[in-house]
């Protein structure tokens, strides 16, 4: 009988599985069941082009509808999986329709973090996930307002360039005492703090909010110290949730997202959890993770795809990431939160940064600012497990391209944990 295979979350995580899937020569029949009432698009002009320019949304889309119907992808938009009927091997979607399944791919991706504060329903607040959410932000910074910006992470800082440019007046509100503190180097937070203060935007820290000011339009937002920062919009860019509730009410394991092992299958063999919804082992991190990136989307979807095919590798691609904010392009191969001593060149005078995150001797990765030599080095470095150790890194004369043409033949590490 021919394999079904529904994929819940129609991002891009769910579409490179139907994608990868069909590429593999999959003759079975593949599902999207997505939420949103959009064809697969790319979320990363979202927060950058995208609320700069009036650009046409198609721009945005992974695929044209044609790929679909060629492929033979059947997708459902606007429909929610409400549950997991693992008893009978069926998903049930909200209207009650049933869909049966041989392979269920959780890809249901994260969902913006409110704000639990006073006047968090006044109007003029934003959040940035969905195209509707960046065409509703792009309308709002068009007469170039106030913006306060709750939250000094990745899409908080690049909508912050990217509001400068159209001449809005910037605020950028960061509870903790550095920019991005959660994921890069002290040294790359104070780069990003010098190149915004340099960009016009005001960038408070240790400012926690404790409420929204305003009658029916947000006003002012106050911090816990009672300063007030006036405001015609605001955008809460506070993290995220990972969309786990499916997988729980099913009685799989979640950890604040969907626990998977190396293979990215849960604790049901037939049920695989992707994306920015998955929590993984990965051997590039001190424990347990759930990484929010594009390439890890797309890679884990990958290798959901060549499993359900049959195939025995686990997953073990090197993290990677990039972040657009003005002219700066900051890029970060390997997971660098748990280092406990960095190697530094370049200043944000420069306009350029390279630094080397190591935790005891072992290199754990590279976060560069404008060196995307150095970026594409540094993956190879951790694809193929060289060595490079502190000393010759802090060496004046070292030359990191001659050391990996010298030392990049050595296998890439083999994964030998069994299948389970
Ligand atoms: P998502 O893209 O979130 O897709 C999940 C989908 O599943 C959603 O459509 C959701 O509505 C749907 N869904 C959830 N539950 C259900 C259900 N029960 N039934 C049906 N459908 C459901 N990454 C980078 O590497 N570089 C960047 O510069 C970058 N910029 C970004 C900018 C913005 C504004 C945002 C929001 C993200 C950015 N990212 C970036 C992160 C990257 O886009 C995500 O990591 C990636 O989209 C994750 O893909 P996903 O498929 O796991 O989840």
């Amino acid at each position: 009988m021919r394999r079904r295979v529904i994929i819940v979350g129609g991002g891009q995580a769910g579409f490179q599985t139907a994608a990868s899937l069909r590429q593999a020569g999959f003759d079975g029949a593949v599902t999207i069941v997505s939420c949103e009432s959009r064809m697969p698009y790319q979320r990363p002009p979202l927060s950058k082009a995208y609320i700069k320019e009036a650009a046409s949304f198609d721009r945005l889309l992974l695929r044209p509808e044609s790929f679909y119907e060629t492929n033979g992808i059947e997708l459902l938009l606007d429909q929610l999986v409400a549950a997991i009927d693992r008893a009978a091997g069926e998903v049930v979607l909200r209207t009650g329709k049933r869909l049966a399944f041989d392979h269920l791919v959780l890809a249901t991706g994260a969902r913006n973090r409110v704000l639990a504060v006073p006047g968090a329903r006044l109007s003029g607040l934003h959040l940035l996930r969905t195209a509707e959410d960046a065409e509703g932000l792009r309308r709002a910074l068009a007469g170039a307002p106030r913006l306060v910006i709750v939250g000094g992470g990745f899409i908080g800082l690049e909508v912050a360039a990217a509001a400068r440019e159209l001449g809005a007046e910037v605020t950028v509100l960061e509870a903790a005492d550095r920019l991005m503190g959660r994921v890069v180097s002290p040294a790359t937070s104070e780069f990003f703090l010098d190149a915004h203060r340099g960009m016009g935007s005001e960038i408070v820290l240790g400012a926690k909010v404790a409420r929204i000011v305003g009658t029916d339009h947000a006003e002012a937002v106050e911090t816990a110290d009672g300063s007030r920062h006036p405001c015609d919009v605001v955008l809460i860019a506070a993290g995220v949730v990972p969309n786990d509730e499916v997988a729980l009410d099913a009685g799989l394991e979640t950890a604040a997202g969907v626990v998977v092992d190396r293979f990215m299958t849960t604790r049901d063999p037939r049920i695989f959890a992707i994306g920015d919804c998955a929590v993984f082992l990965s051997r590039h991190a001190d424990g347990p993770v759930r990484l929010e990136s594009v390439q890890n989307a797309v890679d884990q979807a990958k290798c959901v795809a060549a499993r359900i095919m049959g195939a025995d590798a686990p997953y073990d691609s090197v993290p990677w990431f990039w972040s657009d904010q003005g002219t700066y392009k900051l890029q970060m191969a390997g997971i660098t939160s748990h280092a406990d001593h960095v190697h530094v060149t370049g200043t944000s005078q420069e306009g350029r940064l390279v630094v080397y995150c190591f935790r005891g001797e072992r290199l754990l990765g590279i976060e560069t600012v404008n060196r995307p030599g150095e970026h594409m080095i540094g993956r190879k470095l951790l694809a193929q497990n060289l060595e490079l150790a502190r000393d010759d890194i802090e060496r004046h004369d070292f030359d990191l391209r001659a050391h990996v043409a010298a030392h990049g033949t050595a296998k890439p590490e083999v994964e030998k944990r069994p299948r389970g």
